[in-house]
């Protein structure tokens, strides 16, 4: 069986599917792997430390794509320069493993289903014990988090830590982060290791203790009603409960040198944290960094991929934080995915795709022509009924 490694064509997009330690021990456990030449060029993995691990190196990337039995990547197929889709290079039958937004973007699981394609979205692997070490949106959630502090460091005029110096006594900075999922924790675990006085909150009541525990303050705002969806995950918020939570924590925003917001509720736009009546209550020179930019950001003044400075507070809309430090995103997701791999292998090592596997079914959204997740379903319905609403 054949494993095929693509170059990213999308422009910010630097992480690479497998690093070559990784194709060293599926190689070893006798499976094929090629790599398209360039693939690790810009996480800095060489196509000779590639070949070194057994890979082979494909310079034609429409033969890597056609003959693949199993397609790696990381970001969603695109559209290539010559005009034509990754998709469709793709032979019938074919699995391909990737971060494929199915719910932000349901019209590439519809191209895929069209093009009989087993589709396998690393974002819809299961949070369970089991399947921990596939979960990619943790892996890069957590990169994510860690930069976040840093970028926002950066763009704070000031010290983070609290300094007695012969000059003077430097105040510690005061850092807010708002959803204290995988990116907030590692943000207020990165923010304390700086030096920082840290609060956060979330309407998950039960991280209170993991928020405590990392030596940052939790910000309770008491709901009446169930924040929590299946899986763990929150949900989305009444509009009273909303405006509650904003009176409690606009306060805490405007204390704050540096907000870092994180919040997400799955398949739905991020949820409105900061609004720009309290963006106006900060300090000249405070800074705000929106990890939710691209799902259409917490923060009102957010611009997705942009800096902006608004009354004085810089607002920082970053997109695809984890490929800013491709090497170990690299390393994290290539293991997440070759730990998927041994799900869709054999004992003969022929490909095997079983649903009877709770994380081969979660995570596959099209197979056999059809789309498989109703949620996906749902939402390129929702699409297609919005757009013949417009025309
Ligand atoms: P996420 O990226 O979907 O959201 C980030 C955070 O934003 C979450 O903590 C969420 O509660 C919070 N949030 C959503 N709406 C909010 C609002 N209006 N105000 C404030 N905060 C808000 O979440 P995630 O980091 O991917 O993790 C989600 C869940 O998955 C958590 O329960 C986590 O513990 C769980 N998880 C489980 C495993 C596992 O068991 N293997 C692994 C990873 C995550």
């Amino acid at each position: 069986m054949r494993i095929a490694v693509a170059r990213e064509i999308e422009v910010c997009e630097r992480r690479v599917a497998l690093i070559p330690d990784t194709v060293a021990r599926l190689v070893k456990q006798g499976l094929e792997v090629w790599v398209e030449s360039g693939a690790g060029e810009r996480s800095f993995f060489s196509d000779p430390a590639y070949e070194a691990a057994g890979a082979i190196i494909i310079k034609d990337s429409v033969k890597l794509w056609s003959e693949a039995d199993i397609l790696l990547k990381v970001s969603p197929p695109q559209e290539r320069e010559d005009g034509r889709s990754e998709i469709d290079l793709l032979k019938e039958g074919a699995v391909l493993v990737s971060f494929l937004n199915p719910l932000g973007n349901p019209v590439v699981a519809q191209q895929l289903a069209n093009h009989k394609v087993t589709a396998l979205s690393m974002e819809m692997i299961p949070r369970t014990t089991r399947a921990q070490s596939m979960d990619a949106l943790s892996s890069q959630a957590s990169l994510a988090g860690y930069k976040a502090v840093l970028i926002g460091a950066a763009a704070l005029p000031k010290y983070f830590p609290m300094l007695t110096t012969a000059a003077g006594t430097i105040a510690p900075a005061k850092v807010f982060i708002m959803g204290a999922g995988v990116a907030g924790l590692q943000a207020i675990a990165t923010a304390r290791r700086l030096g920082a006085v840290v609060e956060a909150f979330d309407i998950r009541p039960a991280v209170k203790e993991e928020v405590q525990s990392l030596g940052a303050k939790f910000v309770e705002v008491k709901l009446e009603e169930e924040t929590v969806a299946a899986g763990g995950y929150a949900k989305e918020i009444s509009e009273t409960s909303k405006q509650r939570t904003q009176e409690v924590v606009a306060e805490h925003v405007k204390n704050a040198d540096v907000v870092i917001t994180t919040a997400q509720v799955p398949g739905k736009q991020a949820p409105r944290l900061v609004t720009e009546e309290m963006v106006a209550q900060m300090k000249p020179g405070s800074v705000i960094v929106d990890l939710a930019a691209e799902q259409g950001g917490n923060c009102a003044c957010t611009e997705p991929g942009k800096d902006i400075v608004w009354n004085g507070v810089t607002i920082i809309g970053p997109i695809n934080l984890p490929s800013s430090m491709p090497v170990h995103a690299s390393q994290l997701y290539a293991k997440n995915v070759t730990s998927l791999i041994q799900l869709l292998i054999n004992k003969e090592k022929a490909l095997q795709v079983d649903f009877g596997d709770d994380i081969v079914d979660a995570a596959c959204v099209t197979h056999a022509g059809e789309i498989r997740n109703q949620r996906v379903r749902d939402a390129l319905q929702a699409l297609n009924t919005q757009e013949s609403a417009v025309s």
